[in-house]
């Protein structure tokens, strides 16, 4: 946008004073898109579940009133609409509380494989219960990385639950932890990746899975329990960590989630780290 705004004259003459203002609207603009588009998804993605309880809780109050049988059903199904709705609200909130601190870097020193290793010891009643292999695979040393313990358990979670949802039943999901090295020949950066042996992600939905509620199979990610933000949430939390997702996919063969953290090394003297 570029606009004049007169000045009063000067008195005594001379030639009139202007400002001359230069604003770049287009920035704005398409944040201001995304709020929009944001309020607007969110809206949808909670009427959904909301306008199946009050079918039913009409339903229950005129034609299945004494019907047994149906009450059952739909109590069943109406929970399954509520818990999915509280999924929804805490993704909500959480989002909002990692784009909050952004900005704010986390400065905890946590070995990553420590935090890997319980979240994989979490899942593994739930991989055994779905027949499928769930393992991880780490040097025997430390991975040293600065971070908020929490939210990078939810970084690790959200990946490998998305790895058994989505890698087919029966599968493969394999953690491992790796040391990259720099131009200097040292270690610094720390990946960790999540691989699945699934049906893999065509490239073009590639660029847009970190969006928020961008999914490629909208139905298949419900009837998962999915809320659309789990990898919009593993974006923010990396940004706020330095890191960084590289989502690797070919159909057919799987997928590979890429997380890169930087190294941390201890100063002399510094805390060894912990998990947290
Ligand atoms: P959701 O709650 O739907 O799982 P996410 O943000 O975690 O939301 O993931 C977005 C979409 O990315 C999913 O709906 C799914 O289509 C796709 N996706 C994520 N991980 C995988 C994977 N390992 N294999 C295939 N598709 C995946």
């Amino acid at each position: 946008q570029i606009g004049a705004l007169p000045m009063p004259d000067v008195p005594g003459g001379g030639e009139p004073n202007i400002v001359l203002f230069l604003r770049d609207l287009t920035e704005a603009r398409r944040l201001e898109t995304m709020r929009v588009d944001f309020v607007a998804n969110a809206s949808h993605e909670l009427r959904t579940p909301l306008s199946a309880l009050l079918g039913f809780i009409e339903t229950l109050q005129g034609p299945a009133r004494d019907d047994a049988r149906a009450r059952e059903q739909f109590l069943g199904i109406m929970r399954t609409q509520a818990q999915r709705m509280t999924r929804l609200i805490d993704d909500l909130l959480s989002l909002s509380r990692i784009e909050l601190r952004e900005h704010v870097a986390p400065t905890q020193p946590l070995d990553l494989a420590r935090i890997a290793r319980q979240l994989v010891d979490m899942q593994a009643p739930l991989a055994r219960e779905r027949g499928i292999s769930l393992t991880l695979e780490t040097p025997d040393a430390p991975m040293p990385v600065l971070g908020e313990r929490d939210e990078l358990l939810r970084v690790i979670e959200n990946l490998v639950e998305n790895a058994m949802k989505y890698g087919g039943s029966g599968g493969i999901v394999t953690v491992s932890l790796h040391r990259l090295t720099g131009t200097d020949g040292r270690p610094d950066r720390i990946e960790l990746r999540v691989t699945d042996a699934g049906p893999g992600i065509a490239p073009e939905h590639i660029p847009r899975l970190t969006e928020r509620f961008y999914r490629v199979d909208v139905a298949s990610s419900r009837h998962q329990g999915g809320t659309g933000l789990g990898l919009a949430i593993v974006k923010h939390t990396l940004n706020r960590h330095r890191g960084r997702l590289t989502i690797e996919s070919e159909l057919g063969a799987g997928t590979t989630m890429r997380v890169t953290l930087p190294e941390y090394r201890a100063e002399a003297g510094g805390a060894p780290p912990e998990a947290g």
